[in-house]
């Protein structure tokens, strides 16, 4: 519905991850000029689908999910975005994320739309062999909207490589064969055609960002100030890489509360903490503190790397960070954007920040639809180096435009999905 997708600016109020992404697009078709059936065209999405699945456990339990899966557009090739699995999870939060895979995809100069999957149900209430049933309820439940020419799902919360493990093996045992033809699903473990350092690759990316950054506004990586807020993969791998970097990481935060250090948290040693007791919660090498805090904490470099909309118009003022780099999808809403932007805080947004799993996804789709192989030296290098590139196009058209860096990289994407569309055709 064109009023649902194109309601005014109340949206900057709000703080849904999708009224963020609707309301950065919108601002950036007007930044753009472009016509009215265009904006229609690029902002609503192509399809969404809401279904249900009840798969049975190996004890006789039968599970109940709501399942989405959001395909937004693709003009520059098939879509593509990962499963989140939460117990919150809904069609409006795909949406927004599957908008914004159009972006990054487009951003990062990869040949892919924008799509996102979701499964409602909280994974840490599940053995192993539950979530095995789960996933591989899932794919069966939207098996005809997935293919290497539809949509290629991938990790997001609360899924990992294992699950694209079972996926992988659902899809070709269906037709009762070993191997697929072409690439149904990334961020498979590498023994199953997946790709050396994708586990790794978003946090490598946001870390090439930040150093990207670092260059541009003359500081040095090995003496920065770090908190990060989240702790799943990419806030775990970030924190891990900036600290071999030689940064002091002060202030971390999961789910469970917050932990800080003045002097640096030994990251190799929370790994572990976490590995062992699940969460950051009681780690000896930092002092607790309230979650909330470790967005405030006086560093140079905040990494939020939880969910969307943890920085608000009501925190963003006691923010101290210097640049902000958004490790996760959505993490501040317009109105607290704004505010940072008239505080010059430099931010490195989301689809540029944290376009490196993505970017690495394309990777070990080419890997697999020509049965090649890649190594380690060769992902991380070609992932640096776009990172890098795509951060130094962000920068200057920024500098050339006198506009944010979240409003360049909006403004290439958004014109590059124009264009494409454009280049297409318009006829159906
Ligand atoms: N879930 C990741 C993201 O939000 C990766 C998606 C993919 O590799 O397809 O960018």
């Amino acid at each position: 519905m064109i009023t649902e997708y194109l309601s005014p600016p109340a949206a900057a109020a709000r703080s849904s991850g999708l009224q963020t992404a609707l309301w950065n697009v919108q601002q950036t078709a007007g930044r753009l000029g472009l016509a009215k059936d265009i904006t229609r065209r690029i902002i609503e999405p192509a399809e969404q689908i809401t279904t249900r699945i009840h798969p049975v456990t190996h004890d006789g339990r039968m599970l109940h999910a709501k399942v989405f899966l959001v395909r937004h557009n693709d003009a520059l090739g098939p879509t593509k975005g990962g499963i989140r699995m939460t117990s919150t999870v809904s069609l409006n939060e795909i949406t927004g994320l599957a908008m914004e895979m159009t972006w990054k995809t487009s951003l990062i100069g990869v040949p892919f739309g924008g799509g996102k999957s979701g499964i409602r149900y909280d994974p840490n209430r599940l053995k192993p062999s539950e979530k095995e049933v789960l996933i591989r309820g899932f794919i069966r439940g939207v098996r005809r909207h997935v293919g290497p020419e539809i949509y290629v799902p991938a990790p997001d919360m609360g899924t990992n490589e294992q699950d694209m493990g079972h996926i992988r093996d659902c899809i070709s045992y269906s037709g009762a064969v070993s191997i697929t033809t072409g690439c149904f699903v990334t961020g498979k473990p590498v023994i199953l055609g997946g790709i050396p350092g994708r586990r790794e690759a978003t946090g490598y990316g946001v870390v090439s960002t930040i150093a990207a950054a670092c260059e541009r506004l003359d500081l040095n990586l090995s003496n920065l100030r770090v908190a990060v807020q989240g702790f799943g993969n990419v806030g775990s791998v970030t924190a891990s890489l900036l600290s071999q970097h030689g940064a002091t990481i002060v202030a971390v935060s999961d789910i469970s509360g917050g932990i800080s250090n003045p002097d640096g948290l030994n990251v190799p040693e929370l790994i572990e903490h976490v590995q062992t007791s699940g969460n950051v919660k009681g780690f000896h090498g930092g002092t607790e503190i309230p979650l909330e805090e470790v967005l405030e904490a006086d560093c140079d470099v905040l990494v939020p790397a939880a969910t969307h909309s943890a920085i608000t118009e009501e925190n963003a003022g006691r923010i101290r960070s210097r640049i902000i780099a958004e490790g996760a999808n959505a993490p501040m809403t317009p109105l607290a954007d704004d505010i940072l932007r008239q505080r010059s805080v430099f931010v490195i947004p989301d689809i540029l920040c944290n376009a490196g799993g993505v970017f690495v996804s394309y990777l070990e789709y080419t890997q697999e639809t020509q049965r090649d192989q890649m190594t380690l030296e060769e992902v991380q290098h070609r992932l640096n180096h776009r990172m890098k590139s795509t951060f130094e196009m962000v920068f200057s058209h920024a500098q050339k435009t006198h506009s944010t860096m979240r409003q360049a990289a909006m403004d290439i994407a958004v014109a590059r999905v124009r264009d494409g569309i454009i280049a297409r055709g318009l006829l159906p």
